[in-house]
């Protein structure tokens, strides 16, 4: 009998932005940090590190890859998101577009286009949000929820969106970085804080209804924001939302120890009934973490996440499998949501040692990955582990001692 029947995880996502992908090497224009940036990379760069990506996602089983800054002009338009989208189907990888509603952007984030925000309130000035943090600002400006051009507008670009493009899902946000106080938007709540709840639940059903419409199948991603799950609470009112619409909670490095320990099948039934994922940000640029072995954490991560009953992973997932920790930290996840039962030492033993030559060796590459400090010893190992590589593990431990070299100042 197949122990991981029951468990198995259905979604693993990788979350992006555009401007920080560096699936590509040896282009001009990357960056390692920021958001909503600017793209600098050429256009044809914007395709091929996504197509790369998608190759990475299609052969480890996950489910699909999250895009934000899914559409600019200056990366091809409609045109270089349609070849992503096309090429994903072929994979069956789903392309997921990350759009803001009212917020970053809206579903075009970058371009004179009738379907960016910054074009539409250009357009309509009367229709920006009151008490914005960043009035002005070319990617924040924010929409007032209660307007109702606004609404027809979003479901407009909605609609245009799902047609146009071969998506695999939408990862809606309302924006966490400000919201409206006009009259109308304070009569209906308090409207303090970053987000609001109640807009997700006001403004969300009438899209996902838009995208299901033109796209059956299509999977709707809320984002509930930030390191808050165990306010259940909270979250109560996010139960209005249409069934099957998957919930989305990030959570980082500092909050996980709280969702390790507190995070109970019972908690979570507390939780509303949907479909639930975690996205976090360990392993991301945010706190150092972009190139920093974090498969442990995430395995704890998954193994929680399955018992408490919830439904999948969401990382970030920018920087190649050929940086080798990274591949590790994302091999962890697929693998730990195939099977939450198995250990980190089976992990090691099936899925690491073919990687690096041996489980020996395998164990050897982790030891030397958390090791603060390096010393020539821990250097000589990696070389004489790499003169005796074959076939990727060569590349793995190329990588390795370069690591260890830059790390050890030597
Ligand atoms: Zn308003």
């Amino acid at each position: 009998m197949d122990k991981t029947k029951d468990t198995k995880l259905k979604y693993r996502f990788f979350w992006t932005w555009d401007h920080s992908m560096v699936w590509t090497p040896l282009v001009d224009g990357i960056q390692e940090y920021g958001c909503s940036n600017p793209y600098y990379k050429k256009p044809e760069v914007f395709i091929q590190d996504y197509k790369n990506c998608i190759d990475f996602c299609a052969a480890n089983n996950y489910t699909g890859v999250i895009i934000y800054g899914f559409l600019r002009d200056c990366h091809g338009g409609t045109g270089a998101a349609q070849e992503i989208c096309k090429y994903g189907r072929g994979k069956n990888v789903r392309v997921i577009p990350g759009i803001g509603v009212n917020s970053y952007g809206g579903v075009y984030w970058e371009g004179k286009h009738e379907f960016n925000l910054s074009t539409w309130l250009d357009r309509h000035p009367e229709l920006e949000a009151v008490g914005q943090p960043y009035p002005g600002h070319p990617y924040l400006r924010i929409g007032c929820p209660s307007k109702k051009e606004n609404r027809k507008w979003m479901k407009d670009s909605i609609r245009w969106l799902c047609e146009t493009f071969e998506i695999g899902g939408i990862n809606f946000e309302t924006g966490d970085y400000g919201l409206c106080k006009c009259e109308e938007c304070l009569s209906k709540s308090k409207r303090t804080g970053f987000w609001s709840p109640e807009d997700i639940v006001e403004l969300l059903p009438p899209l996902i209804k838009e995208a299901r419409d033109a796209r059956p199948g299509i999977l709707p991603i809320c984002e509930c924001y930030f390191n808050n799950i165990l306010d259940t609470e909270l979250h109560k009112p996010l139960q209005a939302l249409p069934e099957g619409s998957i919930l989305q909670f990030c959570i980082d490095h500092v909050y996980l120890p709280q969702f390790l320990s507190k995070m109970t099948p019972e908690k979570a039934a507390k939780l509303p009934t949907h479909p639930k994922v975690i996205r976090t940000h360990m392993g991301s640029q945010w706190n150092n973490e972009r190139r920093r072995l974090v498969a442990k954490d995430f395995a704890k991560l998954v193994k929680k996440v399955a018992e408490a009953g919830m439904d999948g992973v969401t990382l970030f997932g920018e920087v190649p499998q050929t940086s080798t920790v990274n591949e590790i930290n994302y091999l962890s996840v697929a693998d730990f949501c195939d099977d939450p039962k198995m250990t980190w030492e089976e992990f090691t033993a099936k899925k690491l040692s073919p990687l690096f030559g041996g489980e020996g060796l395998a164990k050897k590459y982790i030891e030397l990955l958390e090791k603060d400090k390096i010393s020539t010893a821990d250097l000589e190992s990696a070389k004489k582990a790499l003169r005796e590589a074959k076939g990727q593990s060569y590349r793995r431990w190329l990588w390795m001692v370069e690591y260890l070299y830059t790390k050890s100042g030597q």
